[in-house]
């Protein structure tokens, strides 16, 4: 019987000083009391974990960052792999990659290539874990132009559910490479990425906002630019309240609003006048829009949104916007029930739609937005309030989305709802599945079942 006596990190058990901080995900509304959390220092470690849970046929969840919407990295009674303490990311400014532990958050992977003037496509926010939105895709600030973030993924260290090591690319395991680009922690945990790098230094960035008066304008605008604009240009629409923030005026604080938060990766000049067509679109309260080092607009975000918020998700995939459902974006986002709660919508066009639909598991190549609703608010007495906001606000625009959903944004709504995130793609991870995890030992998160 495998015991945890060679275990180099740290085993937590309840009862100890320090279980109740580390069985706490990001999402203060997931409450979960793993058994074992077991804080891998290595590889070493992930193996005799992985072979701990599956000989004593315990609930085995993965952790990355413990960002997950839906508290995927954390499981009630069960063993919780923990990676948080593998970190280190190495850059080869030559052959222009980085490889990255299965522990990073994606705040250590920037910091890590900007001294290099480079930087791995990833999301919009600092904080989150680079293995658990790689693997369900990865998109952010840099997708239109360079793609999601597995398509600049070149290989993958994996411990598979039998506790052996292998590695995954378009060599090596090429099934396994490819259900892994977008199929979440079905198959194993993943200790080390490889990615491509791309030259990203300084953005012209930052937000340009409308009152909420004049958002279907906005909204009509944006639907009309961005699809059409250079892809070095990207820029998420947003239905928000102003955080009472010094960066922004006295007046506009807690204002809702409307709002492109921008990002291009071109000299200011061209940046600027390529989104000046959308400034003249009726008149911005607040346009503050400038040069800015990348990392800094990646993590934006990170002191409005700190751990520990009650988050509700709910979210879809979006081939078109046409007028009748932009309409009912301005009336449920005017109408979002606390400062934090918020929607966005994503674009996904540009290179993205170069790879095809059935190249990774990533199955929307032909959607053109990733739409998110998230009712947010630090306090647990306003929860039913944010979560019937979200679901309302995704019960009146889904019959126009594309019909699932970015399994990033999803929580815990059911095999149809993940079957609909995969569409043709679900069987062959069933069949993927079945031959790296027939026990679905692997089955905290968004399951696939084997074949
Ligand atoms: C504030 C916020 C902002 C976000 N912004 C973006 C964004 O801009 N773009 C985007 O694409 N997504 C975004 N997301 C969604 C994010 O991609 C998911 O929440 C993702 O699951 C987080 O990964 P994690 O490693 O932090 O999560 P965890 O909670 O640690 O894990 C999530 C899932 O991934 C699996 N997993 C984690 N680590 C491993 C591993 N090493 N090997 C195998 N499986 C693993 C787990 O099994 C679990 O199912 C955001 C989330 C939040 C909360």
């Amino acid at each position: 019987m495998e015991t945890l006596a060679q275990f180099r990190g740290e085993i937590i058990r309840p009862g100890d000083e320090t279980y109740d901080s580390a069985r706490k995900v990001y999402n203060a509304m997931i409450d979960k009391r793993p058994a074992i959390i077991a804080r891998c220092v290595d590889v070493a470690d992930v193996i005799a974990a992985v072979k701990y849970g599956r000989e004593n046929q315990m609930l085995t969840a993965i952790r990355g960052g413990g960002h997950n919407g839906g508290g995927l990295g954390v499981c009630d009674d069960g063993l919780v792999i923990d990676l948080s303490r593998m970190k280190g990311v190495r850059v080869d400014p030559v052959a222009r990659t980085a490889q990255v532990a299965g522990g990073c958050v994606w705040g250590d992977v920037d910091h890590a290539t900007h001294a290099f003037g480079m930087a791995v496509p990833s999301g919009f926010i600092s904080t989150t874990g680079v293995a658990g939105l790689t693997l369900g895709g990865g998109i952010g600030y840099l997708t239109r132009a360079c793609g999601l973030t597995i398509d600049n993924l070149l290989s993958a260290d994996v411990v598979l559910a039998d506790g052996t090591f292998v590695s995954a690319s378009e060599k090596a395991n090429p099934d396994l490479f490819w259900a892994l680009r977008g199929g979440g922690g079905n198959f194993g945990v993943v200790t080390s990425f490889l990615f491509s790098l791309h030259p990203v230094k300084m953005v012209y960035a930052g937000p340009t906002f409308w009152p909420l008066e004049q958002a279907a304008e906005a909204m009509k605008a944006y639907r009309d630019f961005i699809l059409k604009a250079p892809e070095r240009m990207n820029g998420f629409f947003a239905f928000l309240t102003i955080p009472p923030a010094p960066m922004f005026p006295a007046e506009l604080h807690l204002k809702k609003v409307c709002g492109i938060m921008w990002c291009c990766n071109a000299p200011a000049d061209q940046a600027e006048a390529a989104i000046r067509p959308m400034r003249s679109v009726g008149k911005p309260v607040l346009d503050h829009v400038g040069e800015m080092p990348f990392p800094v607009v990646q993590s934006l975000f990170d002191a409005l949104y700190p751990a520990g918020l009650q988050w509700y998700w709910r979210a879809d995939f979006v081939k078109e916007l046409s007028d009748k459902a932009i309409a009912l974006y301005v009336e449920h986002g005017s109408a979002s029930p606390t400062p934090h709660s918020t929607m966005h919508l994503y674009p996904i066009d540009g290179q993205v739609h170069r790879v095809g639909k059935s190249e990774t598991a990533f199955s929307y190549r032909d959607a053109n937005f990733a739409e998110v609703i998230v009712g947010v608010d630090p306090d647990p007495a306003n929860k039913d309030k944010i979560t019937q906001w979200c679901k309302d606000y995704f019960d009146a625009l889904h019959p126009y989305s594309a019909g699932g959903a970015y399994v990033n944004f999803m929580m815990e709504e059911g095999q149809e709802r993940i079957q609909a995130a995969f569409r043709d793609n679900y069987a062959r991870l069933a069949t993927v599945k079945k031959k790296y995890d027939p026990g679905n030992f692997f089955r905290v998160n968004q399951n696939i079942r084997p074949a």
